[in-house]
């Protein structure tokens, strides 16, 4: 018989209610206890079988055999004094550690969850991209970032952004298996309008992302407003031409009626002139759209230079002017590791791993 390993049994948080009932009839279970095992998971949000008490000894001793149960352990948490938000490290089963970042916002609370253990993207300023992929995350590891933090926080989560380490649509299955389980009302219960999924710019998943139509709102890290520019931040602007993926966007747009937010990182001396205002002006022109200006968070290991906050408005100013919607993000949790990667890294290169 082959050996069952972790890898190779059924990872029971990232099943639908319809798997979870299939799985429970292949052993030999009665299809109501699908319902009750789902509560459990995403409602209860258990991290042991022994704690589903109202299932059998025997039964929780057959789940324990012949599935896996994912569930994240703290190893870390940070908390702003300046404004409350907290950063999470995460150890997964194979010792690996993912960030994720719980910020508190008028509008409600937010979850910023990481995708991919590293990324594979390469953008220039960006911290989790320097040691590249290491592995994709499952479903059940992008659910429990959430229930950890709500069982943390004992608040209620409103928003959810795919905005941390990793690149969502380069782990697209898993990634939609997550939105599917998120929003399901029976597990976790979160409007698909409060979730956001910010991506690079992988043109023909952003279109299969449209067709599907799951309703989350597209944030495109859009960062320049020429593919020269762009190329020499983002190494995926080779693959994909702006005008490629601008016409995704629009495709997006025409497909679910969620308006696209564009991401703009303005790094000195690279994207942030007044010209370069004036070409992203142009190239948004009459888009229902929306610009989110993020002074770049430098990252020790690169050598670009931020902007000022003035000068971050003066630039938001020129694309009002032109009619252009934007908005300076809001820093949340300056005093402890803001930007994208930063913690996992530092973290990982205090513990001596290679990683
Ligand atoms: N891979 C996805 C999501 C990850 S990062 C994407 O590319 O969109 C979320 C946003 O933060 C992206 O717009 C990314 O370009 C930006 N970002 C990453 N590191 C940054 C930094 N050091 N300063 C400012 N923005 C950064």
């Amino acid at each position: 018989m082959k050996e069952m390993t972790k890898d190779t049994l059924p990872d029971i948080r990232s099943l639908s209610m319809a798997e979870l009932e299939e799985l429970l009839l292949s052993m030999g279970e009665k299809k109501f206890r699908a319902k009750q095992i789902y509560e459990w998971l995403h409602v209860k949000k258990a991290v042991s079988f022994s704690e589903m008490t109202n299932l059998s000894n025997a039964l929780r001793r057959k789940l324990q055999e012949q599935t896996h149960l994912v569930s994240l352990k703290k190893v870390e948490e940070l908390v702003s004094a300046l404004d409350g938000t907290r950063k999470y490290l995460f150890e997964l089963d194979d010792h690996n550690v993912i960030e994720s970042v719980w910020m508190e916002y008028h509008h409600g609370n937010s979850v910023c969850i990481s995708s991919q253990a590293g990324c594979r993207m390469g953008c220039r300023f960006c911290a989790s991209t320097l040691n590249g992929l290491e592995r994709q995350l499952s479903a059940s590891e992008m659910l429990e970032q959430v229930y950890r933090i709500s069982a943390e926080t004992g608040k209620r989560v409103d928003n959810i952004v795919i905005m941390g380490s990793g690149e969502p649509l380069d782990n697209y299955d898993n990634v939609v298996r997550f939105l599917q389980l998120i929003t399901d009302p029976a597990a976790g219960g979160i409007s698909r309008r409060n979730i956001t999924l910010s991506t690079c710019g992988l043109v023909p998943q952003i279109r299969k992302l449209a067709d599907e139509n799951y309703g989350v709102t597209l944030a495109l890290s859009l960062h320049a407003a020429d593919d020269n520019t762009r190329q020499q931040l983002m190494p995926i602007a080779k693959k994909y031409a702006l005008k490629d993926v601008l016409a995704a966007c629009d495709y997006y747009f025409e497909k679910t009626g969620r308006r696209i937010s564009y991401e703009y990182s303005l790094v000195k001396g690279v994207n942030d002139s007044a010209g370069e205002a004036e070409k992203l002006s142009a190239l948004l022109k009459g888009k229902n759209c929306h610009v989110n200006l993020i002074p770049v968070n430098p990252v020790k290991e690169r050598e670009f230079e931020t902007v000022t906050r003035s000068y971050a408005v003066q630039f938001q100013n020129m694309l009002e002017k032109n009619g252009i919607n934007a908005t300076i993000r809001r820093e949340m949790g300056r005093d402890i590791q803001g930007a994208c990667g930063q913690l996992r890294r530092s973290y990982k290169s205090s513990a001596g791993s290679s990683g």
